[in-house]
């Protein structure tokens, strides 16, 4: 992220739509990111490994003497005001800022009176967590205008309850922790049974994440997600019912990898395959974090390429565009391997890829899809960044 242009931009409409200047320690930075593997394992207990992305949401503020906060979003050209009193749900932007203040405030956390410009360098709606990024940055920006003192898993807790309990998207907390932890040049293990993060550090000068939006939007609040949440928790039902998993068991974790067989036997078959990606897709991040630290990337690739497999074939959570623009990384020299990135149905794809042939893999990925479906996709080449803080 350019955190000087996003912060002259914001600086700019802060002047020009509330009269106001940037006060000194209230200008904040909360990145966007992606997810390099670990997909549909949030909500099922399981392993992710995100990296924050050199993109992401500048906030800058100024105090004001009354409790209301004004936020312009630059991004957008809108203007939005939330006062003391119960904020009504509209539906739009306003609320990821909303549902923010409603956690700080249910927590009893003091939420300061400010005028507020954003600005952004993430693309909206693509799975680069373009919400995260804001919902970290207004956590992070109340953190510091209150003098609260919170860590980086304090206001992505807060954040994710915003999005979940406020905006009412049932997301995991992977975006939030990833937008608020992020390393430079690590990626993020994060276990989702406990939320317990830990880094690992990249070969960052051997490679680069090529993100590609397939330009497929996918409606997260939409059925599909949500029937994925479901057929999850209906094999788990299933799985304890036969006695395969244990009677406590309260995600697809407390299930042993090794029952995969049993599983096969007792489940029905669109229910097996759910498990059998969560179950695998979990040793996969482990793998990679292990061929990280080996620094072996074909075998990082390699195993890109097995979890798209799975995404594809045993979660269907991805779609004709998206299984095109893996093969065509795949098919690249300098290409390690590629995957759908985020829920599926729609969004990006990342190919991990060499520094110096990311444009060659860029450029053959843009002409094969170009030919497929007659329109070019979108790039972004990221490194991975640090989390959110002070500008
Ligand atoms: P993603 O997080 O993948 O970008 P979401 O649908 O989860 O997609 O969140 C996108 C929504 O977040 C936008 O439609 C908008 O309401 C809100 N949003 C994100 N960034 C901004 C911004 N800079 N200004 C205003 N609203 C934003
Ligand atoms: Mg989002």
């Amino acid at each position: 992220m350019s955190s000087q242009a996003l912060f002259d931009g914001a600086a700019a409409a802060l002047h020009a739509v509330f009269g106001r200047e940037p006060e000194a320690g209230l200008a904040v930075q909360a990145p966007g990111r992606v997810n390099l593997i670990g997909e549909h394992t949030d909500y099922n207990g399981g392993l992710v490994l995100p990296l924050a992305i050199d993109r992401g949401t500048v906030a800058v503020a100024a105090r004001r003497n009354d409790a209301l906060l004004r936020v312009h979003s630059t991004s957008l050209g809108a203007t939005g005001v939330i006062g003391a009193g119960a904020f009504a749900r509209g539906g739009g932007w306003l609320d990821y800022v909303a549902g923010v203040v409603a956690a700080f405030r249910s927590e009893r956390l003091p939420v300061a009176g400010l005028d507020v410009a954003l600005a952004s360098d993430l693309p909206r709606e693509s799975g680069l967590s373009s919400s995260a990024s804001l919902e970290v940055a207004i956590a992070t920006l109340l953190d510091v205008a209150g003098h609260l003192g919170l860590d980086g898993a304090a206001r992505a807790r807060l954040a994710h309850r915003a999005e979940n309990e406020f905006v009412g998207v049932p997301c995991g907390r992977m975006d939030q922790l990833a937008s608020a932890l992020g390393q430079r040049s690590c990626a993020l293990r994060i276990d989702c049974r406990d939320f317990s993060v830990r880094a690992v550090p990249l070969p960052g000068e051997r490679m680069r994440v090529l993100i590609v939006d397939s330009g497929v939007r996918r409606q997260l609040a939409g059925g599909d997600y949500g029937r994925r949440r479901a057929e999850c928790e209906a094999g788990l039902a299933a799985a304890r019912d036969t006695g395969i998993a244990p009677a406590t068991a309260s995600t697809w974790r407390d299930v042993d990898p090794a029952r995969l067989d049993d599983l096969e036997r007792a489940l029905e078959p669109a229910l097996f395959r759910r498990a059998r990606h969560v179950l695998t897709e979990n040793a996969r991040v482990d793998a990679v974090c292990a061929a990280l630290e080996r620094g072996d990337l074909a075998r990082v690739g390699a195993l890109l390429r097995a979890g798209q497999a799975s995404l594809r074939d045993d979660f269907e959570v991805s779609r004709a565009e998206l299984d095109v623009l893996c093969e065509l990384g795949d098919a690249t020299p300098g290409c390690y391997g590629s995957r759908l990135t985020g829920a599926g149905f729609g969004g990006c794809t990342i190919h991990l890829v060499e520094p110096a042939r990311a444009r060659d893999v860029a450029a053959a990925i843009r002409s094969g899809f170009a030919q497929r479906f007659g329109r070019e996709p979108a790039f972004h080449l990221v490194a991975a960044a640090e989390g959110a803080g002070a500008l």
